[in-house]
C-alpha cells in the first residue's frame, strides 16, 4: 500500500455516476415504461419503498416479474440498454485510476447487464448490482436483488474494505443519488458527482457539478 497517498479504496455508483441516460432517468425506470408500466408507477413504488412500506426486494420483484410476464428478451434489454452511454471520460478514468493502483468497486443498484453491456471492459475489483438472468434462448426468467443498494452500501463499503484489509477512513465513493446518502460519513471521501439530491450536495467532500469525471484523476493522484 502507498502510504503517502489517503485512498485505497474507491467505490462507484453506476447509474447517474459512470452511466447517463438522456432522459435522466435509470434503467429500471426505463424497463418499466417499455413493459407497461408508467412514471406513475416507478413514483409510487419508490415512495412506498421510502415509507418503508415495500421492501427493496419485493420492489425488484415487482418490477423484473413485469418484464418477465411481458416476455422480455436478453436482445430487448439490450436495445434499452443502448439507449444509455458512458459519461464522457468514464473508461479512460476508470482505467486510470486503476494503472494507479487503486482497489476499485461497483456499488450500485443497478441491473448487472448494465455494466455488462457498456463497459465491459471495466477494471473494478468487485461488483455489486442487482443481477437478472436469461434462459437459453434469451427469455428474461429470474433475478437476484442486491442486498447492497441504499442503506446496504454502507454495509457493502465496509465489507469490501475488510476484504482488503483497508480502513475505512482510507475508502472513497462517488455518486450521485438519494441512495447514496448512507455513505455519507461512513466512506471516508465522498464526492458527489452532478448530485440529484441536496443533501447528498451538502454532505459530500467535493462536489463535481459539470459532466467531469476525469476531474477525480486530479483528487486521486
Ligand atoms: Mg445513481
Amino acid at each position: 500500500m502507498n502510504e503517502r497517498r489517503p485512498y485505497d479504496l474507491i467505490c462507484f455508483d453506476v447509474d447517474g455516476t459512470l452511466v447517463r441516460h438522456p432522459s435522466g432517468m435509470v434503467i429500471w425506470e426505463i424497463l418499466n415504461l417499455k413493459y407497461g408500466g408508467s412514471n406513475e408507477i416507478n413514483r409510487l413504488r419508490y415512495q412506498m419503498y421510502c415509507e418503508g412500506r415495500l421492501s427493496y426486494e419485493r420492489w425488484v420483484q415487482l418490477d423484473v416479474q413485469t418484464w418477465i410476464d411481458r416476455g422480455a428478451t436478453r436482445d430487448e434489454v439490450v436495445s434499452s440498454i443502448q439507449e444509455f452511454s458512458l459519461f464522457e471520460g468514464a473508461r479512460e478514468t476508470v482505467h486510470e485510476l486503476k494503472n494507479r493502483g487503486y482497489r476499485l468497486g461497483v456499488i450500485s443498484g443497478t441491473i448487472d447487464i448494465v455494466l455488462d453491456t457498456l463497459f465491459p471492459d471495466h477494471p473494478f475489483d468487485t461488483v455489486y448490482t442487482n443481477k437478472i438472468f436469461f434462459d437459453e434462448e434469451g427469455k428474461l426468467e429470474a433475478w437476484r436483488a442486491t442486498r447492497f443498494d441504499s442503506h446496504g452500501k454502507p454495509v457493502a463499503l465496509r465489507e469490501i474494505a475488510q476484504k482488503n484489509d483497508i480502513p475505512l477512513s482510507r475508502t472513497a465513493y462517488v455518486g450521485d443519488g438519494e441512495n447514496d446518502i448512507p455513505l455519507l460519513g461512513v466512506a471516508g471521501y465522498f464526492v458527489a458527482f452532478r448530485p440529484r439530491s441536496r443533501e447528498l450536495a451538502e454532505g459530500a467532500d467535493l462536489v463535481i457539478a459539470d459532466e467531469d469525471l476525469p476531474k477525480l484523476l486530479e483528487i486521486f493522484e
